[in-house]
């Protein structure tokens, strides 16, 4: 059987336990899972596109899973998927008002390249509240983000918004 594999695009800024969930889950679908960052400067990231892939490393790492890679990419998802030789994209669906901008993205993807899947996936439900913008402004407050991100991603969240706070 040819060896199946996936794209889970994203900011990842920074990388949740949601986003784990996610990946856990397409890990076992696919013989080999690609979670690609993108720099996305228009989104105006908090982290460097360099930070967001040393926190997924440092927050996959203890889980074992060797079918997963990460890596970065600025092109055309599409693009970067075929040069891949993907077969698919893995997005995570939350609740409706995910639904029409990952419908109309889905769409215009599969318009643009018709051999590309993508393939959504529900998180657990206690994740479907979750977003690294959501955790971001708890951080900000100095709540407690323990149960949201992996201690590497509350230590480097703690860092970068401790040094601005300072600024
Ligand atoms: P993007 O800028 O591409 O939306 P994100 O890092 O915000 O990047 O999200 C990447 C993917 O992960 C999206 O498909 C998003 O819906 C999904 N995602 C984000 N947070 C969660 C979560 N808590 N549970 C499941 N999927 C999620």
């Amino acid at each position: 059987m040819k060896e199946k594999t996936a794209i889970y695009p994203g900011t990842f800024d920074p990388i949740t336990r949601g986003h784990i969930d996610i990946i856990q889950r397409a890990a076992k679908i696919f013989h080999r899972l690609i979670v690609a960052v993108a720099h996305n400067p228009g989104k105006e990231p908090l982290f460097s596109v360099e930070e967001r892939v040393d926190m997924i490393r440092q927050s996959l790492s203890p889980l074992g899973l060797k079918n997963v890679e990460v890596e970065t990419f600025s092109s055309l998802l599409i693009a970067y998927a075929k040069s891949k030789g993907a077969t698919a994209i893995v997005r995570g669906l939350r609740a409706v008002s995910d639904f029409e901008y990952e419908f109309q993205m889905a769409l215009m993807n599969r318009k643009l390249e018709d051999s590309v899947e993508t393939l959504f996936l529900m998180p657990s439900e206690q994740y479907t509240y979750l977003s690294s913008r959501i955790v971001k402004e708890i951080a900000y407050y100095g709540g407690d983000i323990e149960c949201l991100v992996t201690p590497p991603v509350a230590r480097m969240l703690r860092e970068k918004l401790g040094a601005r706070n300072r600024e």
